[in-house]
This record gives structure tokens, C-alpha cells and sequence, in this order.
């Protein structure tokens, strides 16, 4: 059914609701909130933007303008037996409501010391439901809006079933109409709990269903057998400048182990930012190109392809390996070379974007390809590259640390390397939480930073204008300026297209801009030598693996690094990052302080990402439903049912 069906829907709205993806009744039921507001009512020493306290107006209201579009209105309230003063700011429209006796709500922040309440929103009634859904919005319409259409929405749907019967029973699962009801229109925390588990269950069990799938599938795909030469092999290792980690050395034999068997590799290498990934790639290619083959490394970005294949050219030019590179930015004439070249069998190893994985570029004989950033590129894209050799080898690398078990449910169709151990004398990045009461000091220490002429990044959790409990970019940039009006900040966002924001990345990497502001988008891996200092605004709003991988951007020299969490809560949390540097450690903790109580709680990024899962909150669900997808493809029960079997006959044409 099109939306344009449901009430209140006209065609301006529409058009709009296309914008972020939603066409029919099914996408807009399925528009999910990102987080809720909770409110409550407390006491006044707990009072908070989302904690109201019950209060009677005692005095009328007195209005003051302060300055132009800025008025405080100010009155006394009765609020727990006490006589308290309150006063809030631009809400003028407010006056003549506030009449002496009247019952309100009010949130905000509490003074105790001159009795006074300065409140962020005064409720004529409690809302009907205390835990209101938040949206991504675009402009043009408003989140109660989006809201209404939803539920109205909901009203046209019918009920639809995916998952197989005998794990809704086993799990005793609400149905689908149910839980998406609950999800934009929920009562109260328990059926909120209720409505994730389903929808979370059913997400990751069609996930792993298919990553299950694809690994039954591609043990299958026969590629070549290589022959390893131990010798040049040590003798590059003895070569280097340091020592190999016990991790290190054996994700090494596990590559040899797979690129010496005549099934296809499909390996991960999971381990923080400098624990030294890349140079097991470089073995790895130096390996394949032994035996014969040529390597194609790929990178998501332009930038970080340059970065890997100065690297890369620096570690083994003097074995005579042809490094090259091809990228986007290259001319038609550059780009046709380098493809002869390859299709020649005159370069060794190719480094580069998606561009490939593209038509005109053909292999003479194509033996590995190592994927930076595994997440990034999908499962479809196996197809090409499989094609581009005889089925070459495969390696993947993640810059997000997580626990094997979860590891291991999340990519079941790879096999898994952690790199655990890190280089020795890795240096730390001094972390630490501050309020925004405290932000002078922070200003004061980036003002340091910046006069010694080092670059800051400032990350903020949101973009949008319409959110008020989170600094966007926008506003950060501004409050930036106002402190530094001699320095070049700019903003970077995952709104802007992709040429924008690589631009904007090597602006800042080539020392144009002083302060960058933007959201995570900024790329896992980009050397910034000369960033010093990290800012993270609503701490709170990131999982811990995001903050780790944030903050690794920083520290790429021999400086000293700082890293500031700004966040008026979840100091226990935040405190992990403050105590260690660790990131498999850190993931470890992320995972056994959160479950799915934490309804509240952000999604995680950087991971793979799901609509609704959070792989660490709803960790338990995910080895659920990874163990009984498992168990329904081996029971071969998905041949009677034809959505999975669709799924499976998909997978099996996208591998041949
Ligand atoms: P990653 O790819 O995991 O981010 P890199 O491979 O770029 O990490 O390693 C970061 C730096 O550490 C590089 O300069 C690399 O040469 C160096 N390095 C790698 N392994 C070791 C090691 N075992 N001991 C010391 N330095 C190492
Ligand atoms: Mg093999």
C-alpha cells in the first residue's frame, strides 16, 4: 500500500518521506526511532530534562526582556512543601497560562543554594505516554508528525510473519504488528523490552541466516593452491625494523595455512588501529606474488588508499615487488595505463578504491584481494571479486575490536584472526571526562593545543537541527568560533556526498583546518600526524567501541594526545576509556555492562549496522539466533519455507 493512502499524508509530505527511504506503508512502519525520551516524575533533588516534579504556581509571573528574541519569565512554585523560585527563558507564551494554583510539571535544573529552578520545559499535563519515540527527521516535518503517520500507518497494516513458527514458540516471540505498535507507541519499559526482542531476534536470525548460508557455500568454492617459499617469507620478517607479536606471527600461519589449501580464503583480521594489521597484508601479498598471483588491496577511501600505498611501496619496492595505485582521482589516460599494466601481469599488487572491483579493470591472474574496513562492502560484492581471479583468496580487516564468541556470531561467514597483543611501547591517549560546566577548562587546554599550531577534531552525535538534548555540529562550529575567531573550522557530516567529505579529509590531513567538527563519519585509519587533541560532545550517546576508534584518530605522532568526553552522565561507562587503552578490553566491558535493559541506550557504529539490533546490547539474542539459524539451514527446514529459500537460492547465484 503507498503511503500516500494513510491520513494525513499529502504529497509534500510525501516527497519528503522518500527523501529518507520510506515509499510504502511497510517502510514507514518500519521507520524506526533512534532513542526515546523517558519521562518521569521525581523529587526535586532528582529533577533533570526528562525528571519532572509536580509543582503549584504561587506568584503570577513576571516577564523580562533581557534583549531582543531573549525573555525570562519568572514565578514562585510550590514544589515538595518548598517555596521555590523558577524562571525560564524564551517561553514568554507561557504567561497567561501560569496562573496562581495551577498544577504543572516541570523539568530542568535545581539550584539548592538560592532555592532557584531554572527549567528547560513546564507541562501543563503529564504526556499520555511518558516514553516519546525520536526520529531522524528531515525538514518539513516534525517528529510528532512522523509520529502520527506511523501509527495511523499501523492501523493499514496487516500483520506479516517472517521468522519460522518453531522459533517464535521456542522464544515466545509477540507478533510483528504487536511489537511494531509498541515500538512508535510505547506504554510502558516491559512491553518496549518485549517488542525489541522480537523485532532484534527476527533481524539477527535473518542476518546470521545468511551469513550462515554463505559460509556453507563458499567452503565450498575451490580456489588455487599456492605454494608458500618459507625462505623469502623469513627472510622479510627477519628483515623488518621489529619483531612480530605472538598474534601477529600466528595470524600469519593461519593465512598460510589457508592460502596453501585449495579452498578459498575468507579470513578477518580484527584488531585496533596500530596493532599492526597491515603489515600481515603485506605478508600476505608478498606470499601470494611469490607463488605467482597478483594482490589487489582495496580501501574504502581515496585517502586512505594513498596512505596504504605509500606504505605499502615503502615496505617492499626493495623486493622487487611493482607496487601501483588507482584511484578515481586519476586521469582516463592514467587509469587505462595502469589497467594494461595489470592485465600484463606488470604489476605485482594494486592498491585502491572500489574502482577495483569495476569493469575495466581485469587481472592477469588475480590470486588475493584484502578488503580494508571489512564492514563497508557488502556481500554482493563477493561475486565480482571471485570473478576478477579463480576464486582468489580473501582477506578482511576490522579496525573494531569485539569478543571471538560475538565475533564469530557476527561474521559467520569468515573465519577470524584477533589481534590481541599490541607493538610494544604503543602510547597512550590521555582521556577523561568533563561536564559542560567544566568546557572553559577543556577550551582552555584545546586553546594549548591550537596556539602550538596542532589540529583538533570535535565530534558531535547529531546533525539535526530539531533535537535539543544533543550539541549538532552546527551548534559546536558556532560556539567554536566564537572562541577561536582566527582559526579555519569546518564541518563534516555523512550527509555530504562522499567527494565532499574527502576533500574536507585531506583539507584537514594537509593542515587547512585547524578544528574539525564533525560526526563519526570521520574515516577509521587517516594519519593526522599533526591532531593533538579530541573533543566528543555527548559522550553518552556513543558506544565505547565508537569512542575507542574515535580517539584513536589522534596520537599518530610522537605528541602528547589528549582525548575529552563531554558528558553530564555514564561516568562508570566512560570511565573504561579513561582506564584503559585497550580496545579489546574495552569492547569486553561495553559487553558485560550493557543488556537489553538498556533500552535508552545508543546504537553502536562501527560494526556491522542493523536497523533495530544493537549487537552489544541484544549480544544474548544474537548467539540465539546465530545457533538456531545454524540449526534451521542444517535441519534443511528452510527448503519449506520460501522466504529463506529464496534467500538461500540468492545467495548461491551471487557466489557463481
Ligand atoms: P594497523 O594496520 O593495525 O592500524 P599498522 O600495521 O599500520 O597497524 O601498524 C602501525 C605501526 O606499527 C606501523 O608503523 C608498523 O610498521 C608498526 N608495527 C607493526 N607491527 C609491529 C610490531 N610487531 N612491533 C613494532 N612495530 C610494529
Ligand atoms: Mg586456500
Amino acid at each position: 500500500m503507498d503511503i500516500i493512502e494513510v491520513k494525513g499524508i499529502g504529497p509534500k509530505t510525501v516527497s519528503i518521506l522518500n527523501k529518507v527511504g520510506i515509499y510504502t506503508v511497510d517502510d514507514l512502519v518500519n521507520y524506526y526511532p533512534y532513542r526515546y525520551d523517558h519521562y518521569t516524575v521525581d523529587k526535586l533533588d532528582n529533577i533533570g530534562n526528562k525528571t519532572l516534579v509536580k509543582a503549584k504556581v504561587l506568584s503570577n509571573p513576571i516577564l523580562n526582556y533581557i534583549k531582543k528574541n531573549f525573555n525570562k519569565l519568572s514565578f514562585n512554585a510550590e514544589i515538595d512543601n518548598k517555596i521555590i523560585k523558577v524562571v525560564i527563558f524564551n517561553r514568554h507564551f507561557l504567561k497567561n497560562n501560569l496562573t496562581i494554583g495551577k498544577e504543572i510539571f516541570i523539568s530542568g535544573k535545581y539550584e539548592e543554594k538560592n532555592n532557584s529552578l531554572v527549567a528547560a520545559n513546564i507541562l501543563f499535563k503529564l504526556p499520555t505516554n511518558m516514553i516519546v519515540p525520536i526520529y531522524h527527521l528531515k525538514s518539513g516535518i516534525t517528529n510528532n508528525n512522523i509520529n502520527k503517520f506511523i501509527i495511523d500507518g499501523l492501523k493499514e497494516y496487516q500483520n506479516k510473519e517472517i521468522l519460522p513458527e518453531e522459533y517464535i514458540i521456542k522464544h515466545d516471540l509477540i507478533t510483528n504488528k504487536k511489537a511494531l505498535k509498541i515500538i512508535h507507541d510505547p506504554e510502558n519499559i516491559d512491553d518496549l523490552k518485549q517488542a525489541k526482542a522480537k523485532l532484534s531476534y527476527q533481524e539477527l536470525f535473518n542476518f546470521t541466516f545468511k551469513t550462515n548460508y554463505l559460509k556453507k557455500q563458499t567452503k565450498e568454492l575451490i580456489g588455487e593452491i599456492k605454494n608458500i617459499d618459507e625462505d623469502k617469507v623469513n627472510k622479510f620478517i627477519n628483515d623488518l625494523s621489529f619483531k612480530l607479536t605472538e598474534d601477529q606471527i600466528k595470524a600469519i600461519d593461519e593465512i598460510k595455512k589457508d592460502m596453501s589449501t585449495k579452498t578459498k580464503m575468507n579470513r578477518l583480521i580484527i584488531g585496533d588501529v596500530g596493532s599492526g594489521k597491515t603489515i600481515i597484508c603485506v605478508i600476505a601479498s608478498y606470499i601470494n606474488i611469490l607463488a605467482g598471483y597478483q594482490t589487489a588491496f582495496m580501501a574504502p577511501t581515496e585517502v586512505l588508499a594513498i596512505q596504504h600505498y605509500n606504505n605499502i611501496k615503502k615496505l617492499l619496492s626493495k623486493y622487487n615487488i611493482r607496487v601501483e595505485l588507482l584511484t578515481g582521482s586519476m586521469t582516463k589516460k592514467e587509469k587505462e595505463e595502469v589497467n594494461r599494466r595489470l592485465a600484463n601481469k606488470e604489476i605485482d599488487i594494486i592498491i585502491g578504491t572500489h574502482a577495483l572491483i569495476s569493469k575495466s579493470t581485469t587481472f592477469n591472474n588475480l590470486g588475493l584481494v584484502i578488503t580494508d574496513e571489512q564492514h563497508r562492502f557488502g556481500v554482493n560484492q563477493r561475486k565480482l571479486l571471485n570473478e576478477k581471479g579463480n576464486n582468489p583468496d580473501a582477506l578482511y580487516l576490522s579496525a573494531t575490536p569485539i569478543p571471538r564468541t560475538y565475533a564469530l556470531a557476527l561474521y559467520g561467514d569468515l573465519d577470524v584472526s584477533l589481534i590481541k597483543t599490541k607493538p610494544s611501547g604503543r602510547k597512550t591517549i590521555t582521556t577523561k571526562q568533563y561536564s559542560l560546566k567544566e568546557m572553559p577548562t577543556v577550551l582552555e587546554l584545546i586553546k594549548k593545543e591550537l596556539d602550538h599550531n596542532h589540529q583538533v577534531f570535535a565530534i558531535s552525535a547529531s546533525i539535526e537541527d530539531n533535537d535539543d538534548e544533543i550539541l549538532n555540529v552546527k551548534i559546536i562550529k558556532k560556539s567554536l568560533e566564537k572562541h577561536f575567531p582566527d582559526k579555519n573550522i569546518e564541518i563534516m557530516h555523512g550527509k555530504l556526498k562522499s567527494d565532499k567529505k574527502e576533500e574536507i579529509m585531506k583539507d584537514f590531513k594537509d593542515g587547512k583546518i585547524d578544528i574539525l567538527v564533525s560526526t563519526t563519519v570521520i574515516e577509521v585509519g587517516v594519519d593526522i600526524p599533526n591532531a593533538t587533541a579530541m573533543v566528543i560532545f555527548n559522550a553518552e550517546m556513543f558506544g565505547l567501541a565508537t569512542l575507542h576508534q574515535l580517539r584513536g584518530r589522534v596520537g599518530r605522532n610522537d605528541l602528547d594526545c589528549s582525548c575529552f568526553l563531554i558528558s553530564e552522565s555514564d561516568s562508570k561507562r566512560l570511565k573504561v576509556l579513561e582506564e584503559s587503552n585497550d580496545g579489546f578490553y574495552i569492547s569486553e566491558q561495553d559487553f558485560k555492562m550493557r543488556n537489553e535493559g538498556d533500552i535508552f541506550g545508543t546504537k553502536q557504529s562501527g560494526t556491522v549496522t542493523f536497523k533495530i539490533a544493537d549487537i552489544i546490547r541484544d549480544s544474548k539474542i544474537l548467539l540465539a539466533a546465530k545457533k538456531d539459524s545454524e540449526e534451521y539451514i542444517n535441519s534443511g527446514n528452510y527448503l519449506n519455507n520460501k522466504y529463506y529459500k529464496d534467500i538461500a537460492n540468492d545467495i548461491i547465484a551471487g557466489l557463481d
